[in-house]
């Protein structure tokens, strides 16, 4: 199974001609709420994504999820509909608790350029500390994902009981920041995109054959390295060797999601032991998928649809 430990955020957005400027009120569209968080969004890439043993003909309860999601909401309306949410795509929530703090929140102003604005309130997410996270969650793990809106020390506690479960910990070192040894040394596979790998390496992968030297630069740190390049694809390299994969040409028109929808694709098929190359070519065909379509968790792909594009 796969295991997730991150953030679960609902998203306002709410449309703007221009962006206010400090002490100005403007008038904006109606809002919008959408599930977010990236964790989140990548459980439920994953859900969608991960090839799932028939249902029992009886009724019944239903076979063990595939995906654990591990995290913090609010007791609030919020925190209820995210955690439903995550539940009707068969996430396994047992350890997505309900806690007294507000949920997290990201307010998302878009102007008429397309140009967006985010507060991220992160609420309950950074009240998900190392000591919440139990061995027993990470039993019969194969894959676990981490990403960058908990707790830095809970990142690191989460990998070291993957790890120690026997699972392939991936990190999607986003948002951005600087990462403590520490963290990296428990971590199998690091996943970044443009931005996020000049942040660690301090070079700008501006062509795959650059983005290839970055990953090797960063395999000091870790030993596999992945760097997503938009809709260039991806670059790996790793311990059984490197390559580029390209992703296939899509109409892109919103890329809200791709990110999350490659690492979710990249831990299901890894989770189905299929090797490095493989899982980063699913995670190329769900990531450019998901910019066909508006939103985050609304935009990712199902199983059915990146398996035609493979054609598997
Ligand atoms: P992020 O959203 O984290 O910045 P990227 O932009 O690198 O990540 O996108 C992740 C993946 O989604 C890419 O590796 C690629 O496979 C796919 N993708 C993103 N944008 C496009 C695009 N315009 N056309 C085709 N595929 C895309």
């Amino acid at each position: 199974s796969i295991v997730v430990v991150g953030s679960i955020n609902m998203d306002l957005v709410v449309r703007v001609k221009r962006h206010p400027v400090p002490g100005e009120t403007l008038l904006g569209s109606d809002y919008e709420t959408h599930y977010g968080g990236k964790g989140a969004n990548q459980a439920v890439a994953a859900a969608r994504l991960l090839a799932r043993p028939t249902p029992p003909k009886s009724a019944g309860p239903s076979p063990a999820p595939g995906v654990r999601m591990i995290g913090r909401v609010g007791q609030d309306e919020f925190g209820q509909q995210l955690r439903n949410a995550l539940k009707r795509e068969g996430i396994n929530v047992s350890a997505t608790l309900p806690i007294v703090a507000p949920t997290g929140v990201a307010f998302i102003a878009i102007d008429e350029e397309g140009q967006n604005t985010i507060i991220v309130s992160p609420g309950a997410n950074h009240r998900l500390r190392p000591e919440h996270l139990s061995p027993a969650e990470f039993e019969g793990a194969r894959v676990v994902v981490l990403q960058l809106e908990i707790p830095l020390e809970t990142v690191r506690r989460a990998a070291e009981l993957g790890r120690q479960a026997g699972a392939q910990v991936i990190l999607n070192a986003a948002p951005a920041q600087k990462l403590p040894d520490k963290l990296l040394s428990h971590i199998d596979i690091l996943v970044v995109n443009e931005i996020e790998a000049l942040g660690l390496s301090g070079v700008k992968p501006d062509s795959p054959e650059m983005a290839l030297e970055v990953a090797q630069l960063l395999t000091e740190k870790v030993p596999t390295v992945i760097i997503t390049l938009g809709e260039q694809g991806a670059v790996w390299v790793s311990p059984q060797g490197r390559g580029h994969q390209p992703a296939p040409a899509v109409q892109a028109i919103d890329t809200t999601g791709a990110g999350d929808a490659f690492i979710g694709a990249l831990a299901a098929a890894l989770c189905e032991g299929r090797p490095l190359a493989q899982a980063v070519a699913h995670g190329c065909v769900a990531g450019a998928l998901a910019t066909t379509k508006t939103g985050a968790q609304s935009s990712l792909p199902w199983r059915e649809e990146v398996c035609a594009r493979l054609e598997l």
